[in-house]
């Protein structure tokens, strides 16, 4: 599917992609009969991804032969307003016979003298034969232009009235031919825990639970091959203490609680502690300043979520909602607190293959940040697509998920570990 904004480039595409082959390459060479067109032609060329060629020698030289020294025979071909009809036979013929080409946009801007319809007839003499390389038009003058225009289509060159219509076209059918190009892909399948992961949600339902809680979530991931944190429901402050001895200072502490959805927004997540005083102090709040900050009685707080404090990672989201038309669709982002805020992601249909995850990863706006900017370290962006491809089989799995995250996944220059999540279960 090729994605149109407007209802007249709808038109513009449908008559290039109906009438000319897609061309193999972007190497695109301009034919004009006056400066200005060429110009925007090439700037146009630019802006879509295509590239203004530079012509084989063999071309050069032949065109230097045949037109008046002030013309250029460089990409853009300038034959200067003398250009007659037979100029454009003649230059359209040796452009398209170049190796270097690809493509090819003639464009005419009407002298005196030489008829727009005749220009047009003359392309087309030279363009239809043509099975390869797509062949377009634009047409600039306005006496002769209907008629010029009709040869044109008549005959299965598009034709078009504005030299950025052309190119738009061609850049899309350009588009198309890399996505013809590229591979399928695979859909992986991992090694998983399902029924793990099925007792846990049927838990929850059983219970009539949407949510699973924080815990719940992290062992679905563990079931399916996710990394996370190392982690421990503490019930009492000795056992929290206990917990963070055994994995080792600094933790963090979160609150856990099913009506608390974004523990940060109401201070349920403490960072960096420490010792065994920070613990003890950071245990009280969480269980009593802290339901009360979020409305919900300290008797919902099912218990404090000791977890290992990790460090020099870049956080992003990996998640999966339900699209109405597509149906659950997985999602991949710049996440941590701020997700909503950067509103940087970007969405693939499930399953996904490795090659979809290969893109989705490298298409969000902020790719350069996990890239390694300013001589931080790149993040491990294969430890990312193979997190979210096992998102993928977990969801494809467990339909009965109908919504999940994994935020923020904490990407590291090597691998990567998930310390927060949410599934949502239907
Ligand atoms: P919530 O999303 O419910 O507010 P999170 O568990 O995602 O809670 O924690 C909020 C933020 O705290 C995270 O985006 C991250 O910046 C930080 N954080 C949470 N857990 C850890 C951890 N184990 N190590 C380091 N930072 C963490
Ligand atoms: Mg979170």
């Amino acid at each position: 599917m090729v994605r149109v904004d407007t209802v007249e480039e709808m038109f513009d595409l449908a008559m290039a992609f109906s009438h000319q082959p897609v061309p193999r390459g972007n190497r695109v060479a301009i034919v004009t009969n006056a400066g200005g067109p060429g110009i925007i032609i090439a700037d146009a060329c630019e802006a879509n991804g295509l590239v203004v060629t530079e012509l084989a020698d063999a071309t050069k030289a032949f065109l230097r032969d045949h037109f008046p020294e002030e013309a250029s025979v460089t990409n853009p071909v300038d034959m200067i307003a003398s250009a007659t009809a037979q100029s454009y036979r003649v230059a359209v013929e040796a452009v398209l016979a170049d190796p270097n080409v690809d493509a090819v946009v003639a464009t005419f801007v009407p002298p005196l003298g030489v008829r727009q319809e005749d220009v047009a007839e003359a392309i087309v003499q030279v363009a239809a034969g043509e099975r390869e390389k797509p062949v377009l038009a634009v047409l600039m003058g306005r006496q002769g232009l209907p008629q010029g225009l009709a040869e044109l289509n008549e005959a299965g060159i598009p034709g078009y009235r504005f030299p950025e219509s052309a190119v738009r076209a061609l850049g899309a059918m350009y588009r198309y031919r890399r996505w013809l190009e590229r591979p399928v892909g695979a859909v992986a399948e991992f090694a998983a825990d399902r029924d793990g992961a099925a007792r846990i949600i049927a838990a929850a339902r059983a219970e009539g639970r949407a949510k699973l809680t924080e815990t719940e979530v992290m062992q679905v991931l563990e079931a399916y091959g996710i990394p996370v944190a190392p982690y421990r429901l503490a019930a009492t402050e000795e056992d929290a203490l206990e917990a963070a001895r055994g994995m080792g200072w600094p933790v963090v502490m979160k609150v856990v609680a099913e009506r608390i959805v974004h523990k940060s927004d109401v201070g349920g997540v403490v960072v960096g502690v420490e010792d065994e005083t920070a613990l003890r102090a950071a245990f009280r709040r969480l269980t009593t300043e802290v339901p009360s900050r979020a409305g919900i009685g300290a008797d919902e707080v099912r218990g404090v979520l000791v977890q290992a404090m990790v460090a020099g990672g870049k956080e992003t989201i990996i998640g999966m909602t339900h699209d109405p038309q597509f149906g659950p669709v997985l999602m991949f982002g710049l996440g941590g607190i701020y997700v909503e805020a950067l509103g940087d992601v970007v969405f693939g249909v499930q399953p996904v293959t490795d090659v979809d995850v290969r893109e989705m990863v490298r298409s969000i706006r902020g790719i350069r940040l996990l890239e390694g900017v300013r001589g931080e370290p790149a993040s491990d962006l294969g430890a990312i697509e193979t997190a979210l491809q096992r998102v993928s089989q977990l969801v494809g799995d467990h339909p009965e998920i109908r919504e999940m995250d994994v935020n923020p996944w904490i990407a590291f220059p090597s691998g990567g570990v998930a310390v927060d999540g949410r599934i949502t279960v239907g």
